[in-house]
């Protein structure tokens, strides 16, 4: 069966004797939903899957409501890969792809000159963005730089995707140490060695806590609830109808008579349709005033 327990969910956890704490996230329905409505080729959906494990894990991390966007900005044939998900695990994904990608090509060849930009927007307070070179052959070891460099501390991310029974999958773990300066540089360095003994079956097919015990069955591990991770987009007809607005008159006009008098928004994340025509359009302009 694909139903496997722990398939889309997220786990924290904290190793009680070493003041170092772990997460552990496996993304299954969520990609396959993302990847639904695209053709997206080997390395763009490889690469979307180990962005939204790494968003899945760093929104985790958060101690307030918000969210946070992981995105990829270049000048090759990926010109835009950007993950969004929040506090409720609520996670979306999209490529923009504007020239061929070969199933070979590897990170640079994809995205040209480009740079990783990390935004966490809080619901109350300040936004922080960091911009980050993409200096590393892979977006995992980029990240992973993006974490020692921003909490400084000592880190470990590993991030993996396949295919397992058939169905795309991304899976991923971090590993960190305590920010009380309690723990010590070499315990971290004997959990980090062994969880990077992990295989891609063990990461995909595996309950959490299986997992945990196969890697760390001398540790006390603390293991919290876990949480469900969900594909979910936000888009709404309001939304399109607002970026429809962007575009000046004679363009809209232009599309219009086109496309036979219907404008046609599909999203990018999830490819919902929002059709408007030229009333629908004007009704935009000049939105009656309820009551
Ligand atoms: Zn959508």
């Amino acid at each position: 069966m694909n139903d496997l327990k722990d398939n889309d969910k997220l786990y924290r956890y904290l190793f009680q004797n070493r003041a170092v704490r772990g997460e552990w996230v496996r993304l299954n329905q969520s990609f396959v939903d993302t990847l639904n409505t695209h053709h997206y080729s080997q390395p763009v959906q490889n690469l979307l899957g180990e962005m939204m494990v790494a968003t899945a894990l760093l929104t985790a991390t958060l101690k307030f409501e918000g969210n946070i966007t992981v995105q990829i900005q270049g000048d090759g044939p990926l010109s835009l890969a950007l993950v969004n998900g929040n506090d409720q695990q609520q996670i979306r994904a999209l490529a923009r792809v504007e020239g061929d990608i070969s199933p070979e090509m590897m990170l640079h060849e994809m995205v040209g000159k480009g740079v990783l930009v990390i935004t966490i927007a809080p619901k109350e307070g300040e936004r922080y963005q960091g911009v980050i070179g993409l200096d590393k052959p892979t977006i995992t070891e980029c990240l992973e730089d993006y974490f020692v460099r921003s909490e400084q501390l000592q880190t470990q991310l590993i991030i993996r995707t396949g295919e397992y029974q058939g169905k795309p999958v991304a899976a991923g773990m971090l590993l960190q140490i305590m920010p009380d300066g309690a723990g010590s540089p070499e315990d971290f360095e004997h959990l980090a060695t062994l969880a990077a003994t992990a295989k891609n079956e063990e990461l995909f097919g595996l309950p959490a806590e299986e997992m945990l015990y196969r890697l760390y069955h001398e540790e006390a591990v603390e293991v919290y609830a876990p949480q469900v991770i969900q594909f979910f987009c936000g888009c709404s007809a309001e939304r399109s109808g607002a970026a429809l607005l962007l575009i000046p008159d004679e363009e809209i006009d232009e599309i219009l008579e086109e496309h036979k008098g219907s404008i046609d928004m599909q999203c990018e994340c999830c490819g919902t349709h929002y059709f408007f025509n030229k009333e629908a359009i004007n009704k935009l302009k000049s939105p009656v005033q309820a009551e």
